[in-house]
Parts: C-alpha cells; structure tokens; sequence
C-alpha cells in the first residue's frame, strides 16, 4: 500500500478526553475514531489490526475442533424470558420494539439464541460433543463506557458455545478451550494470565479469565508468588495472620465524631486489625430480594462485595440507606454487630475473635472488648474479605501479589444452566430424553486491540508484534530523487510479490515527518531508502522496537522474507520480534 492512499488521519496531539495510552495511541495513529460514547469506526490500519487478531483466533479455534458459524445480532426478547435472564440481566441489554410491536433486544452475548437453535436440531448423543464459534459485533449498553475500546458498548467478540452428552466431556472441552486460549494469546506475544473467577451473571460452576498484565487494567488480579494459584481479587482466596488480642469486658467509650475505622483507631492508639468493622447492605434480586444484612471485616480488611453477594445468595448488593441502617438499629458512623437486627455475616478471620472494637449503635460511641463466641448470637460465616498483597497462598504458603489485568477472555463450564430453561434435549445411549450440558468461551476481540497496545508502546507511539503488525514492512523515501524513488518502487513491488504486506511512504513530506509517523504507527520493520545509502550501495534496515543495520540493495528483499519468514515460523513460541 502506497502510504499517500492510504486514509490515516494521524493528530499530532493526545486527545484531550483519552485516559489511556491506547484510546490515546489508536486515536492518534488514525486506528479508530469515535462515532458516539462506546461506539466506534475502525479505519482502514484498525481494521487491518482487527482482521490479524480475528485470523489467529479463528485459527486456533478450527485447531481446536470447533465449527464457525454467524448469529444474527438481533434477538427475540421471548428467548431471554425463558432463559429466565430478560430482568436478571438489567439495563445493559438493549430491549426495543420493532414495527409490529415485537420486543427484541441486541444481543450481548449469544447463549440464548444458540440454545434455541440447538433445541431445535439435536436428536441423538451421535451428534454431540461439537462446539460452535462466531466472530461478531456485541452490544452492551454499559453504564460507564470507557478508554476507548477496552470498555465499549459496541464491541467485537469471538463467542463460542459447546454442548456434551455429560459432565466428562464438558470438562474435556473446557480443557481443550483453556489451552487453545493460551496459543492464541501466545501467538499476540501478551505477557497474561489465566486467573480463577467470578461467573456473573453468566452463571455455572467453573471458570477462569484471562488478563494481560497493564497498569490501566480495571481487574486486580491475586497470584502467588510460590507457585502457580492466581485468581480475580473477586474470588480470590487466602490466608492471614490471626490477630490475638486477650479477652476483655465490654466497655462503652466515647469517641466524639470518630466515624471511619483509621480515625478510630487512631483515637483509641489501637492497632487497626483489632477493630470489628461493620457494612450494612441491600441485597438485590435472587430468593433474598431487598433483605438488609450485615457484613463484618477486620478493620484493616476490605469487604469484598462479589464474595457477599454470593454469601448471600443476591444477583447483586447495595450500600443500605442511612434509613435502612436506623430500621435495624444501627447508626451511619457508629455501626456495631451487637443487637442488629438483621442477618450478620462475618468474615472466617473474626472466628474465635476477642478484645474487638467495634460501634456501638449509639452515637458518638464505640466498644472495646468485644468477643465474637461470647456477645454475638446468630452469626454466619462466610469468606468475605478482600485478598490483599503479603497474604500467604491457601496452597503453598508463599506470598500472595496483586497486579492489575485487563480480561481479554472467559471460559465457563455452564452445565445445565441454560440447556434446561431452554430444553436442549438429546437422546442418550440409553434412549432416554437426557438434558446437554455446556460450555461458554468468549474473547474480546475488539478489546485486545487496546490490550496489545497498552502492552506494546514507547514515548514515541505504538510497537506492533510481527504477529498484528497492520502492515510488516514500513518502507520510507528520504528525499524525491531518481535514484531513491526507482529502488523504493522496485524493492516495494518485489516484497509484494513476494506477500509481504508493506507500507511505502512515498509522500513529499520531510524526513523528519515520516519518522514521526512511523514510530507512531509502529510497524516492526523499517527499510529506509536514501541518497546517501544508495550512493553506497545499501538501504538502512531498522526494527521499531530498536537495532539497526546497513543492507546492500540487491540483497534487501531476500534478506527481508528471510528475517520474516523465521519470525513467522517462530510464532507458536510467542517470541516474535
Ligand atoms: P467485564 O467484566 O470486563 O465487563 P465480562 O466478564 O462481562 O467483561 P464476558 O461476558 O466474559 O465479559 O465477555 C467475553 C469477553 O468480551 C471479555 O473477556 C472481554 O474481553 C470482552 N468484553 C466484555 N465486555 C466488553 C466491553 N464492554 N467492551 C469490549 N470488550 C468487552
Ligand atoms: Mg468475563
């Protein structure tokens, strides 16, 4: 592609409402550009980008054994009232009506329709397993969309969808699928994860996401640092010194507009870890709908509100009212355990617990002394705090890190939870009517362009792996003379010749602006053709990531599909450039 073409409308400045490196970078390179808040165009080099990562998915996926297909993106509200999700899934499915009154919604994911499907044509065990695949835009109507395709309510995905005679097979699949997203995301050269997980509202039993590693990423991610358990903060689970301190008798002490666990603290010169602290919560949705709970932590602990939501058996929780907290006795600033009345939830570290300190549920008040076994009835107890950095490993004892991970894909093992509301029916060895099992894999396509580049950047713009470079070779003219452009015109049709996709800045800009452009779309090859070179015989070759050296012309083009050829050859092994 001859670079003067080609549409790239490159901005010389970050754009004022970009938060990330990559919103930034893709804005400024001309990738994407945006239509509205989480929509947005991918021009012609996002799309070449797009295409590289949809290529290598699809890959792996037909590697792995599963089938391409294509879903439409509309669908039959009816199908989510009977998978039981139209309300469980809230405002981020789009619901309209159409002409004739029908309700319909965008799809943001495909189970619904899939099982639909599949109810309709399986008969027999012969058929099963087999797992279906589709590459295709989603909408989510998110409530905080963000850094530009990192959290979009339009994006692209790759969602695939297995169904099994039994539990066996599911597990097999699930294996299969783990391990097809470790290639694909080797073959992008990601430094990432696989970390266990939450279902949301997906719902099943296992699964497990995958993060790259950045800074910007929105997820904490727990690893230990002694051997291989990694989970989401979310889920993540640990171990913690017992705090020991010796029982004592109650005691009701003042402590005058002291509210937050620090201050009290503080006020009190104790440690943090020995006061009791106490959140009151609403939960939403599920069999407890609108009961009010309490949920205690050490005071140094963090509640982790996903574990609480599934102690509690909710879709989801909110902080209660100051209301809601005087109905059950308590007062904002000054809760304690003690006489609430409401449930009382308390994270496995306070088991046993004694010499607490805790609010009074009276104002301006707190209590010292309190002993978990001896002054609190009725409690249960839960896994409830967050995971924090320093904890020892629930496996090995090592010690527990935090990093921050952007989550490029999700494996689920569903089980019957969509098969049965939506009646996927086969008939087993046995003829008998027997319910399929399923799996879910998605991998946000659209998303991973940003996670490369959060990944793959210097202070002079992008530095794309071989793997999803728009383009392999930047081939640069220095100046406008015969000499120059005759050798540019002909290395640049013999790497075409040859397949090798090259970009050719044949544009009457300064050097000094070509560069700049280069480096900031970061293709990882340059060739440079200039006077001075050529009067020497030899075109300068230089990698975006760094290195350069001097080639002779009549040798370049050979040398470029070798040093290509290997690099390809290599990409199994993710150490492309
Ligand atoms: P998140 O927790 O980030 O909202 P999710 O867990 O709801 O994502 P899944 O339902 O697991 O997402 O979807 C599969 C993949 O699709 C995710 O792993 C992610 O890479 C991608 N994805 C999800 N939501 C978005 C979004 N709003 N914009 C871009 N990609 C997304
Ligand atoms: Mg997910």
């Amino acid at each position: 592609m001859r670079y003067s073409k080609l549409f790239i409308p490159t901005l010389r400045d970050d754009p004022a409402d970009a938060e990330v490196i990559s919103h930034k970078l893709l804005l400024r390179a001309g990738f994407i550009r945006r239509v509205t808040s989480g929509v947005y165009d991918y021009l012609p080099l996002g799309l070449r980008v797009l295409r590289k990562i949809e290529a290598i998915v699809r890959d792996e996926m037909n590697r792995s054994g599963a089938q391409e297909l294509l879903l439409p993106m509309v669908q039959p509200a009816e199908l989510w009232e009977k998978s039981e999700r139209m309300e469980k899934y809230g405002p981020e499915l789009l619901r309209f009506n159409d002409r004739h009154g029908h309700e319909s919604c965008l799809g943001p994911t495909h189970e619904e329709v899939i099982c639909d499907l599949i109810s309709r044509e399986l008969r027999s065990y012969k058929q099963l397993p087999m797992n279906l695949y589709q590459i295709q835009a989603k909408f989510r109507d998110e409530i905080r969309p963000r850094f530009g395709l990192m959290r979009g309510r339009e994006f692209i995905m790759k969602d695939a969808y297995s169904f099994h005679a039994d539990e066996a097979s599911l597990n097999a699949e699930y294996d299969n699928m783990f391990a097809t997203y470790c290639r694909i995301f080797e073959r992008f050269s990601l430094n990432f994860r696989p970390v266990e997980a939450d279902g949301g509202s997906i719902g099943g039993s296992k699964t497990h996401e995958f993060h790259v590693l950045a800074e910007s990423g929105e997820d904490l991610i727990a690893h230990c640092s002694g051997c291989d358990y990694a989970a989401n903060v979310e889920t993540a689970m640990s171990k913690r010194q017992a705090v020991n301190t010796p029982s004592a008798a109650l005691l009701m002490v003042e402590t005058p507009h002291v509210t937050s666990a620090e201050d009290v603290a503080a006020f009190l010169h104790a440690d943090l870890s020995t006061l009791l602290k106490t959140l009151v919560y609403r939960a939403v949705g599920g069999a407890n709908d609108g009961m009010i709970i309490a949920a205690c932590v050490r005071g140094d602990d963090q509640v982790q509100e996903i574990k609480l939501t599934h102690a509690i058996a909710a879709d989801s929780i909110e902080m209660a009212s100051d209301d809601e907290i005087a109905q059950i006795g308590g007062i904002t600033g000054f809760i304690g355990p003690q006489k609430l009345n409401c449930k009382l939830f308390l994270d496995h570290s306070l088991t046993a617990a004694c010499g607490l300190i805790t609010g009074a549920n009276k104002a301006n008040a707190h209590i010292t002394g309190l002993d978990v076994d001896r002054d609190l009835e009725d409690i249960h107890f839960a896994d409830l705090r967050e995971t924090r950095a320093g904890d020892a490993c629930n496996t090995c004892g090592a010690e527990i890190e935090l990093s921050r991970g952007i989550e490029v894909g999700q494996v689920f093992a569903l089980g019957t939870r969509y098969t049965e509301p939506m009646q996927v029916l086969f008939q087993n060895q046995q003829g008998k009517r027997a319910l399929a099992t399923m799996g879910c894999y998605g991998i946000g396509i659209s998303r991973l362009m940003a996670a490369v580049v959060e990944q793959c950047n210097d202070d002079s713009g992008i530095a794309w792996p071989q793997a999803l470079a728009p383009f392999s070779v930047g081939l640069i003219s220095m100046g406008k003379s015969e000499a120059v452009l005759q050798t540019s015109a002909q290395i640049y049709q013999a790497l075409l010749d040859a397949g090798i996709e090259v970009l050719w800045d044949e544009r009457n800009e300064r050097p000094g602006v070509k560069f700049k452009d280069a480096e900031l779309i970061g293709l990882p090859m340059q060739l440079v053709i200039g006077d001075r070179g050529l009067k020497a015989g030899v075109v300068e070759m230089g990698w975006r990531k760094g290195g350069r050296s001097e080639v002779a012309v009549g040798d370049v083009v050979a040398k470029v599909i070798d040093l290509l050829k290997g690099q390809l050859a290599d990409k199994n092994t993710g150490s492309i450039n």
